[in-house]
C-alpha cells in the first residue's frame, strides 16, 4: 500500500537488521522502497539490496555532503545507471548548510558534481533524486542551465526531504519535479512545511523516511525505518483533508510513474 521513496538501508544503523525491517514493513503495509546511494564506495551494497529483494530498487550517485571520497565522473555514473534495478540518479544536489568557514566560491566542486549527475540523468533518462539544503537558488538555477527538469525536456525527478519554502516548491513543480515529504512534516514546529504540503498537488507528491534519520512523530529521535512511512502519509492526508488510503495510492502511483516501475498486481 505504501512506498518509501528514499531510505538508506545500507547504513550501519539498519544494514544488520534487514530481515526485521522487512517484517516491520510488511506489517505496516509498506510494500516497496528505493534505497539511495550516497557514495560510489557504497554503491555495491545499495545495489545488492535491490538485486536481492524484488521490492527494493537502487539509485546511483554521490551526496553533496560527501568529501574525501571517489569523485563521480560522467562515465562512471552512466555505467552504474545502466545496471539492472538502478532507477534513479542521486542523491545529488547542493548543501551549503555546513560550509565550515568556506565561501560559496569554495563550493564550486559541489556545483560541478551536481552538473555531472544532471548530465548522467539526461543521457540515461533516469530521474534525479535531488537533495538541497540552504542552497535552493543555486540548485534551481543549475537545474535550469543543465535542463534537468521534465518541463525542459530533461529527466525530471524529485526534490527529496523537502524543507524549502512554497516559492521553491512552486519553482520545482513548474520545472516538472515532484516533491517528497519526510517525517519532518510531522514535527511540531513544521507548520510552514505543512502549508507547503497543502498546496503541492497530490499527483506530484512522494513520501519517504530518509531512514535511518528523521523518524516521524511518535518515533522522533529514534532510528527511522521504512515501516514508519505511513506516519508521513497520514500527515499529508491530514493537511489535505484526505484519507490515508487516497494518499497511499496516489504516492504509490507517482512513484511508479517517476521511476518507470510496473504497478504491482493487487494480491489481497
Ligand atoms: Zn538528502
Ligand atoms: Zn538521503
Amino acid at each position: 500500500m505504501f512506498v518509501d521513496s528514499h531510505c538508506h538501508l545500507n547504513f550501519p544503523e539498519l544494514r544488520d537488521r534487514i530481515d526485521a525491517i522487512r517484517a516491520d514493513m510488511a506489517a505496516a503495509q509498506v510494500d516497496r522502497a528505493l534505497v539511495i546511494c550516497t557514495t560510489l564506495e557504497e554503491f555495491a551494497e545499495v545495489h545488492a539490496l535491490a538485486l536481492r529483494f524484488d521490492n527494493f530498487w537502487a539509485s546511483a550517485g554521490v551526496h553533496p555532503d560527501n568529501e574525501g571520497i571517489e569523485e563521480p565522473t560522467l562515465e562512471r555514473l552512466l555505467a552504474l545507471a545502466r545496471l539492472p534495478r538502478v532507477v534513479a540518479i542521486g542523491e545529488t544536489g547542493l548543501d551549503y548548510f555546513r560550509l565550515n568557514g568556506r565561501s560559496l566560491d569554495d563550493m564550486a566542486w559541489q556545483r560541478e558534481r551536481f552538473r555531472t549527475h544532471i548530465r548522467a540523468a539526461r543521457e540515461t533518462g533516469l530521474p534525479l533524486v535531488i537533495h538541497t539544503r540552504s542552497a535552493s537558488a543555486d540548485t534551481l538555477s543549475i537545474l535550469r542551465e543543465e535542463q534537468g527538469g521534465a518541463a525542459d525536456g530533461g529527466p525530471g525527478g524529485v526534490f527529496h526531504c523537502f524543507t524549502e519554502t512554497a516559492d521553491v516548491a512552486r519553482a520545482a513543480l513548474d520545472m516538472g519535479f515532484l516533491i517528497s515529504f519526510s517525517g519532518i512534516l510531522t514535527f511540531r514546529n513544521a507548520e510552514d512545511l505543512r502549508e507547503v504540503a497543502r498546496f503541492v498537488p497530490l499527483d506530484r507528491c512522494l513520501i519517504e523516511t530518509d531512514s535511518p534519520y528523521l523518524a516521524p512523530v511518535p518515533y522522533r529521535g529514534k532510528t527511522n525505518s521504512p515501516a514508519y512511512v505511513p506516519h508521513v502519509a497520514a500527515q499529508v492526508a491530514a493537511v489535505k483533508g484526505l484519507d490515508v488510503q487516497t494518499v497511499a495510492e496516489a504516492t504509490s502511483r507517482n512513484f511508479e510513474r517517476l521511476f518507470k516501475l510496473p504497478q504491482p498486481e493487487t494480491a489481497t
